[in-house]
């Protein structure tokens, strides 16, 4: 790659680069995108994403924008790039700190965004739908995303548990520097969240993720799914088929929703509701091979991206109302704008400030109405953000069909529960170093939702490369302390 000469940039008219207008995203209307799974968001044309990049100021390093990025992606280097018609060699320039950029270039809610210098006098550079449309490129005009050439085999061999973007990414990393690795899953499928969690319209799993999952299989990772780490096989067995482990299982068990009626039919919990309505019958286990069904009037009780994720798969199974129901305020809620906006234009209602107390049944059963109260914010709890306290008096009844419990996840602490030695917190997410993202175990290493709670995708495939990192080092270490009993002179694998 030539040197970029960004100080010609740099002495261009800044005042004449912050009047450029932000470029218009294609995205599919709302009476067309809500009947079906298809993606969303078409984004820009070759003309408006060099519109776009062309807004970039080029500030000197150290730049606001690349250090807000987990991963660090040298964003100014790749509007450069992209403003010059050179998308390949943006493409390039993503994969040098990025394991998916074609998948954040769909669902990351890209904190860059928020520190770009541009952003402070109007809309920010667009750096999300930059990087689809850059990657997206690439598969059409060269069929495959830039990928560099593995070193030659080490002999070593690195399991990893848990195929979510944390998995994904520290294996394609130690698989690079020549490393035998091998995935275990306990679903059907890799891909973690990314394939089980968000839906197609905002990814779409054939297209992008079973792309990547071929293309790490070429890689020479192997994935072994339907095998539940815990319970079919431990942790320490592992550790004898292996020289090195990560473990990134991500956090997965719904937390309770303690309200009377909860058990009701028609209630349902999010991740299940959202993986039996979006993933093909045969990705998913026996068990849950079968389509939710939503009534006429749906109730989401939550926030974030996971309430909105819900309301929009419940709009695109044909209900007629679907009402998002959050304690807190719209300032409160998480989750990405972008979302939400798209979620309102499909006619999703969020009654802010609100909350169940109680879900009534008929007798049969099933859901058919749930008591709610009013909230008012008190003062900032643990979180930080404002308690929402009932207003007295104030309850009322919404008649519903089908209620989606989408209030947050848990670690599962099966893993935690099995491994001598393992140290977790008392609620079972992992304990690591920081720095070296080893846990209490030596050898063992641990990353992503496991460790933070749950999180965004970018963080998760941030902490795979920087555990891969001194995974690698790790192993190194171990080659030059005793003689690996796996490095043959053609480097393949002994055991295993
Ligand atoms: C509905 C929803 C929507 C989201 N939308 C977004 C979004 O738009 N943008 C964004 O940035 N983030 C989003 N997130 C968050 C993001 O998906 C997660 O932060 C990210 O996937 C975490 O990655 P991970 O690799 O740590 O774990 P996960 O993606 O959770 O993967 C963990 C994997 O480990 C496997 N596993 C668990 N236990 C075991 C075991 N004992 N043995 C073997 N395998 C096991 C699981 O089956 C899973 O495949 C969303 C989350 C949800 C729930």
């Amino acid at each position: 790659m030539t040197e970029l000469d960004l100080t010609a940039w740099r002495e261009l008219d800044r005042r004449a680069t912050l009047a450029l207008d932000p470029q218009e995203v294609r995205t599919r209307p709302a009476t067309e995108r809500r009947c079906d799974f298809d993606e969303t968001i078409l984004g820009f044309t070759p003309e408006t994403v060099i519109k776009e990049a062309r807004r970039c100021l080029q500030c000197p390093a150290p730049q606001a924008c690349v250090e807000a990025c987990p991963v660090h992606n040298p964003i100014p280097e790749i509007l450069w790039l992209v403003a010059h018609g050179d998308f390949l060699a943006a493409a390039w320039k993503y994969r040098e700190t990025s394991n998916l950029p074609e998948i954040c270039g769909r669902v990351c809610p890209h904190p860059c965004m928020s520190s770009d210098v541009v952003g402070r006098r109007k809309a920010p550079i667009n750096l999300e739908r930059i990087e689809q449309f850059v990657m997206d490129y690439a598969i059409q005009h060269y069929g495959h995303i830039p990928t560099p050439e593995p070193a030659p085999p080490t002999g070593y061999s690195v399991g990893i548990v848990g195929s979510g973007p944390a998995g994904l990414a520290a294996a394609e990393q130690l698989a690079l520097k020549g490393h035998s690795v091998v995935v275990y899953e306990r679903m059907p499928k890799p891909g973690g969240l990314l394939r089980y969690g968000i839906p197609n319209f905002k990814l779409d799993k054939r297209r992008v993720l079973d792309r990547k999952i071929r293309q790490l299989e070429q890689l020479g990772i192997e994935f072994r799914c339907n095998v539940t780490v815990g319970k079919d096989i431990t942790v320490d067995e592992l550790t004898r088929r292996h020289d090195a482990l990560f473990i990134a299982v991500g956090t997965w068990v719904e937390a309770p929703l303690k309200v009377p009626g909860v058990n009701l039919d028609g209630i349902y919990k999010a991740l299940d509701f959202l993986m039996r309505a979006n993933v093909p019958l045969e990705d998913l286990p026996p068990e849950k091979r079968s389509r939710p069904r939503v009534g006429r009037r749906v109730a989401i009780i939550g926030g974030g991206d996971t309430a909105t994720d819900c309301a929009r798969t419940a709009v695109r199974l044909g209900a007629e109302e679907v009402t998002i129901v959050y304690r807190r305020s719209a300032a409160e809620m998480p989750g990405t704008w972008e979302d939400r906006q798209q979620a309102l234009e499909e006619g999703v209602r969020i009654e802010y400030l609100t909350a169940p107390v109680r879900f009534l049944g008929n007798d049969a059963g099933q859901v058919r109405a749930m008591e709610c109260v009013r909230m008012r914010l008190g003062a900032p709890d643990e979180s930080g953000r404002r308690r929402p306290i009932p207003i007295e008096g104030s309850n009322f009844i919404m008649n519903v069909d089908t209620v989606i419990l989408a209030i947050g996840f848990w670690p599962d602490p099966l893993i935690g529960e099995t491994t001598p030695g393992l140290k977790t917190h008392k609620w079972g997410l992992i304990v690591i170093d920081p720095e070296t993202c080893q846990t209490s175990r030596e050898g063992i290493f641990a990353g992503g939702d496991a460790v933070r709670g749950p999180d965004l995708v970018v963080d998760a495939m941030a902490d795979g490369r920087r555990a891969a990192e001194h995974i690698h080092a790790y192993l190194l270490r171990q080659g030059s302390t005793r003689t690996s009993p796996r490095l043959t002179t053609e480097g393949a694998l002994t055991r295993l």
